[in-house]
């Protein structure tokens, strides 16, 4: 099997040989960084399943090509990662009522040639938080940094899991503030939590931070930064407590600026790997209709 294939490899998809043939993928741009293939390929061996997942780089302007050949060619599924979690929308024949809430997709079924999609990321932190911390989110009060894509699906979790408290904070304070609305029926119960709001968006600075703290017990970073190793931690180290959980999505060889704040703070702290591990179970899980194969996924990680 090659490392990466592309959008021409694609259209002559009939002189790619590989054994097992290949009819699952990540498509993404850019993705020779993507660990869901050896992933992927470790669950599907351990599960005695004679198909192939492949990663495939494909550009924004490429998605609905990669699409429409994902479907002639008679693949079984596909993920999706950036940059097309969001434009993924448009071309879906079936949306899971998660997908069209978060507004994303990372998760594509593919059944009698319809294109259905699906988006597990949520489910997965909650999943991650549940095995890194032994807490489910209904018990938690949570900051999620972030209000994109990845920032909405853990979001919309932890408000269908009646987390006791929500604050989102982002760069951009009017995109919080947006998904602070569209989750606010959620809180809308008799649960009453004393002097702070139960869901509440922040501005990014560090007052706002300061603020927060003492009223929090997970911090989740679902931006980008930390992407760039050279990125500084979104919150430094002097304002977290010992008391905190801190989850940071991006995952990475080595502690993230996060984690490695959360450790000299004293706090608990874990990066997205168990994340990715359990958004990609929840993947195979609707391929295949059955359990996935944890232990050999994670050892392949
Ligand atoms: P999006 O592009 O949708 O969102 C990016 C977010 O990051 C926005 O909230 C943006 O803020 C914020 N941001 C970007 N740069 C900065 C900065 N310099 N300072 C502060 N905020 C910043 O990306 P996704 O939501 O798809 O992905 C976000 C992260 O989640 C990625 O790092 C990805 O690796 C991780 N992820 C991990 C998964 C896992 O399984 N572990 C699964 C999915 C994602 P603004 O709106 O102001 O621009």
């Amino acid at each position: 099997m090659k490392e990466i294939y592309t959008l021409a490899d694609f259209q002559n998809w009939d002189r790619q040989k590989s054994a097992p043939p290949i009819r699952l993928g990540v498509l993404g741009d850019p993705i020779a960084h993507s660990f869901s293939p050896q992933m992927q390929n470790a669950a599907l061996r351990a599960s005695k399943i004679k198909v192939g997942y492949a990663a495939f780089q494909i550009a924004k302007g490429e998605l609905r090509d990669a699409l429409e050949l994902v479907r002639e060619q008679d693949f079984m599924g596909v993920n999706l990662t950036i940059p097309h979690k969001i434009a993924a929308l448009d071309f879906m024949d079936e949306l899971d009522e998660n997908a069209r809430r978060v507004g994303a997709v990372n998760t594509i079924k593919i059944e009698n040639g319809k294109l259905r999609g699906f988006n597990t990321d949520g489910k997965g932190f909650a999943r991650a938080i549940r095995e890194e911390f032994s807490v489910d989110l209904r018990d938690l009060r949570v900051l999620v940094l972030g209000a994109g894509g990845a920032a909405r699906a853990i979001a919309l979790q932890c408000a269908k899991e009646n987390c006791e408290r929500l604050v989102i904070a982002n760069r951009d304070l009017e995109k919080a503030k947006k998904l602070v609305e569209e989750l606010r029926h959620f809180f809308a119960g008799p649960k009453v939590l004393g002097p702070v709001p139960r869901l509440q968006a922040i501005a990014w600075d560090e007052a706002a931070f300061r603020f927060q703290i003492a009223n929090l017990d997970l911090a989740v970073n679902a931006t980008s930064l930390g992407l760039d190793r050279a990125d500084a931690a979104p919150i430094p180290a002097r304002l977290l407590a010992p008391h905190l959980m801190i989850y940071d999505t991006i995952y990475a060889s080595g502690p993230t600026a996060f984690v490695s704040a959360a450790n000299e703070a004293g706090a608990r702290a874990a990066n997205g790997l168990s994340m990715l591990l359990h958004q990609g179970a929840l993947a195979f899980e609707i391929w295949f209709g059955r359990a996935a194969p944890l232990d050999a996924m994670r050892k392949a990680l």
